[in-house]
């Protein structure tokens, strides 16, 4: 059986962190394939290289030249080959990169070079073979991720290779150019890795003990969650609770793998189980809380309008054809709010362009964008089974002063999702995780 193992920026950021990370691979031999972050934050103000990597490609198609924008990289790998006394050169790495630059590579390419040159550093380390994952990690002609491709031909290379360490974060598209996933995608990468090998289990080794029920940098030392299960987690992950990628379920859960949170700096902490399924009966009544800011809402006011005929119909088919894909949509007899990412909604002309188009189809007695607001979700397996946690969530609030200005729970009643003004985001994440967990505990 192997296992899979993938290490985080900060459980890599410098030699110090790769000796760690050796010895977690070392203690288990099944640990035998490695998925590599690029090198994080080795305190609270560094960069991640990948952001240095975002950096370096702005100056340089700006005319700068690529040997001073990318010295800052250049010097964290150098940095980790010195103290680790590694018997290995990037020097030709990154000459071969700078071409690349000077031909006109992409961004994507640039940002991945970060887990590629680790993964090289690590394979080297390690003694375990480097497989670039431009090899094995395909994505089709319209940029989207290619499951069947990846998984055949990636199974097949590693079936071949006992031992490899498979760089996060980046695949090729058919024609060969290097395109990466979302920020933080090195999870997935793990994730596609483990379904590709069939491995017994995906370990995600990163800076905190496990999953734990509210945002550590809002919360102080919150409550660890000892076992989730994959919609539990996705609920919270989709929500901003940034331990893991939104997407990194799914290639494990189609192959019924659990994943393994785990701490670097704390290995023998238990850490955090997802699961496909789990007991209802639950420590806390809730499993977890997290929340995103920078969403806005579009609230329509008309007489009569649930019975107009198309109206709901006309709405989103503007907002589809304007890229606006709702978020939620709670509606009374006579109004709609719909929530959406403020992103989505654009600036100046474009936003105008919008709003007017809506106003047209639509012809509302009331029309009105209300931006900076912040969602919510407070998630669990255990309010299936017990009543009273909406009137918790509520009461919470409320006794905080803080307005509430959409509510929304899912038929599957394993989320309350509310709506609040961005000041007070903070704030009402303390409140509901006071109200559900420290005064249980
Ligand atoms: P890595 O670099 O290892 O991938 P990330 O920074 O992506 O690590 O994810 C771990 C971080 O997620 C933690 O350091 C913590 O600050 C943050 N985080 C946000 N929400 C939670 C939560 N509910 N539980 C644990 N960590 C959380
Ligand atoms: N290094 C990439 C990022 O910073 C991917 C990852 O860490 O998962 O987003
Ligand atoms: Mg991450």
């Amino acid at each position: 059986m192997s296992k899979v193992v993938k290490f985080g920026g900060s459980s890599l950021a410098d030699a110090e962190q790769f000796k760690k990370v050796a010895d977690i691979i070392h203690a288990d031999p099944e640990r035998v394939y490695v998925v590599p972050s690029a090198p994080g934050k080795r305190f609270k103000d560094d960069t991640k290289v990948t952001d240095l990597l975002y950096q370096c490609y702005e100056r340089t198609i700006t005319g700068e030249d690529f040997a001073k924008a990318f010295a800052p990289v250049r010097e964290r790998y150098d940095e980790i080959i010195k103290d680790l006394n590694l018997d290995i050169s990037l020097d030709d790495e990154f000459v071969k990169i700078g071409q690349d630059f000077r031909n006109g590579a992409n961004r994507d390419y640039a940002a991945s070079r970060g887990e590629y040159l680790n993964g090289i550093l690590l394979a080297n380390y390690l003694g375990y073979e480097f497989v670039d994952a431009a090899k094995g990690i395909f994505f089709d002609h319209k940029g989207n991720f290619d499951a069947d491709i990846t998984n055949a031909c990636l199974g097949a290379i590693l079936e071949k290779t006992p031992k490899a360490v498979i760089p996060g974060f980046y695949g090729a598209l058919p024609d060969g150019t290097i395109k990466t996933f979302s920020r933080g995608g090195s999870d997935f990468t793990g994730s596609v890795v483990a379904k590709a090998v069939g491995a017994s289990l995906y370990e995600n080794w990163t800076d905190v003990s496990g999953f734990l029920v509210a945002d550590p940098r809002i919360v102080e030392n919150p409550a660890g969650i000892e076992v989730i299960t994959y919609s539990e987690l996705r609920e919270l992950s989709y929500m901003g609770a940034g331990v893991l990628h939104e997407d990194a379920i799914f290639p494990v859960r189609s192959a019924n793998i659990p994943i393994n949170i785990k701490n670097t700096n704390a290995p023998e902490d238990a850490g955090t189980l997802i699961v496909p399924t789990a007991d209802n009966d639950t420590k806390y009544l809730i499993t977890g809380i997290a929340g995103k800011k920078d969403f806005s809402v579009i609230s329509i006011e008309k007489d009569r309008m649930n019975s107009e005929k198309g109206f709901m119909r006309r709405m989103l088919q503007v907002l589809e054809n304007h890229e606006v894909f709702p978020e939620h949509m709670p509606t009374g007899i006579d109004t709609v709010s719909v929530v959406v990412n403020t992103k989505e909604l654009g600036k100046g002309e474009e936003r105008e362009k919008l709003v007017r188009r809506l106003k047209d189809v639509l012809r509302p007695d009331h029309f009105e964008i209300i931006d900076g607001l912040a969602l919510i979700a407070v998630v669990g397996r255990g309010m299936r089974a017990k009543k009273g946690t909406a009137t918790r969530v509520f009461a919470a609030l409320s006794h905080a002063d803080i307005n509430i200005r959409m509510i929304d729970q899912g038929s599957s009643e394993l989320n309350i999702i509310v709506g609040i003004d961005e000041k007070d985001f903070e704030k009402a994440i303390k409140v509901i995780y006071d109200m559900f967990i420290l005064s249980e505990q």
